[in-house]
């Protein structure tokens, strides 16, 4: 499955510890995230992300873009609802697309943590019927 990744500036360190809690899961999926967040995460775990621009830069619509063609299967953005963004549209026009295509969106580490473990469960391997519709139309 393909895993996108994004935390806010106060958000980075507690998305880092959880990917570093749960990297024996992320190892299994290819991994995106916007520049800064991916940057933080590789050196912290080493794992191999193909990482957007940074947030502010319009790293949140490059993986928006592979969202509206169906092409990322999950998204963890933990958000920092306490402090006010310069590329809040973006930020919004992202959950929106989540909303859109049915993706499975964790904004906090609470329900990040439920979505790994059901990846892990085999909970959204419906993507992969999505997956083969898309070759299929290709
Ligand atoms: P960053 O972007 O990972 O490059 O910091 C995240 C954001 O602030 O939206």
């Amino acid at each position: 499955m393909k895993i996108a990744l994004i935390a806010h500036d106060k958000k980075k360190t507690d998305l880092v510890q959880f990917v570093m809690a749960y990297q024996p899961i992320f190892e299994d999926h290819e991994l995106f995230a916007t520049g800064t967040t991916g940057l933080r995460i590789q050196e912290a775990s080493g794992l191999s992300i193909h990482r957007f621009q940074s947030g502010p830069l319009g790293g949140d619509q490059e993986i928006g873009a592979l969202i509206a063609k169906n092409d990322m299967d999950m998204v963890i953005f933990f958000r920092d609802p306490l402090t006010a963004q310069p590329h809040e549209p973006d930020i919004t026009a992202l959950i929106r697309l989540c909303d859109v295509y049915a993706i499975p969106l964790a904004t906090n580490m609470g329900t990040a943590e439920m979505l790994i473990r059901g990846l892990e469960r085999g909970d959204l391997n419906w993507r992969n019927v999505i997956h083969k519709q898309g070759a299929e139309n290709e």
